[in-house]
């Protein structure tokens, strides 16, 4: 019987069409700055319940964006649709002067670098798993990314150095320690544009400067998108897009906002104070 409802599953997926990619391998778009625009996107999941509508806004390159709303309000969604997990039904995602639905997925991931919530560590050494960002990257490349990351002085401390085994089956590591990892990943992969959920978790305060100091080095010279749970990182935002009801209702930095005394005051009181 488990089977059976399993295999229902699996052949919804192979069923599925393929993803929409426009362009052949042969008409390779180049994208080199990172400017993003949202114009009058609409989307929705299941093509009836609306998520996004009509959310607009433009980051140039080299900005950090904060994404910044409600639980459920569609700042994940965005990220989706940047990834080209899902296509936008209505409106239009630029990447530079391109449209987002014309450049291959392939082509799209490749020019960007999500840091989720939860990093996802596989079984293997330090090593590997920092080279998983670039699998092309020399030692030398994967060790000044984790510097750059400030994971260098921790996995020193571990037996092995870089050559422990971590993962399931290998030595435990902290929350903080996990998130370094995935961003000396991020640094290494180069991307022109960084997505980054920032993580929930408490950490201890030390970890926690260590953490950012890191995310600020991975942020500079790079478009980048952040759903923030910290007021530090809203803060030193360029832009902050607050969102509620699927769009952009206040866009503008930290200072602009609070003096405007609309939606992000009350959230910013309410979440940070
Ligand atoms: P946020 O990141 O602001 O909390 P999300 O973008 O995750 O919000 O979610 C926006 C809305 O879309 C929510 O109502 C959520 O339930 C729905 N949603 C999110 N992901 C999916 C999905 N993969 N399939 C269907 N609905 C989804």
């Amino acid at each position: 019987q488990k089977a059976l409802a399993s295999s229902e599953r699996v052949f919804e997926v192979l069923d599925k069409d393929r993803e929409t990619d426009r362009k052949t391998a042969s008409e390779k778009i180049e994208v080199k700055k990172g400017k993003v625009t949202f114009h009058d996107v609409g989307f929705s999941y299941n093509g009836k319940d609306p998520v996004l509508r009509g959310m607009s806004f433009e980051v140039e390159a080299g900005e950090t964006i904060a994404l910044v709303g409600p639980s459920g309000v569609g700042k994940s969604t965005v990220i989706n649709l940047l990834l080209k997990f899902y296509d936008n039904q209505s409106g239009r995602i630029l990447i530079d002067d391109h449209e987002i639905k014309d450049l291959d997925h392939h082509e799209v991931r490749d020019m960007m670098s999500l840091v989720p919530q939860e990093t996802i560590l596989f079984s293997g050494s330090v090593m590997d798993n920092i080279r998983y960002g670039n699998l092309e990257a020399s030692d030398a490349e994967v060790t000044e990314a984790a510097r750059a990351a400030n994971a260098h002085n921790f996995i020193m401390e571990l037996s092995d150095g870089y050559n422990t085994e971590i993962g399931e089956r290998g030595v435990q590591i902290s929350g903080g320690q996990r998130q370094r990892l995935a961003i000396a990943r991020a640094i290494l992969k180069d991307p022109v544009i960084l997505l980054l959920d920032e993580a929930t978790s408490a950490l201890d305060s030390e970890s926690e400067s260590l953490v950012q100091e890191a995310t600020h080095n991975l942020m500079q010279n790079r478009t980048s998108f952040v759903i923030a749970h910290r007021l530090s990182t809203v803060k030193n935002s360029d832009k902050i897009a607050v969102m509620d009801q699927g769009k952009v209702v206040e866009l503008g930095n930290h200072d602009d906002l609070i003096s405007k005394g609309g939606l992000y005051k009350s959230l910013h009181d309410l979440q940070f104070k």
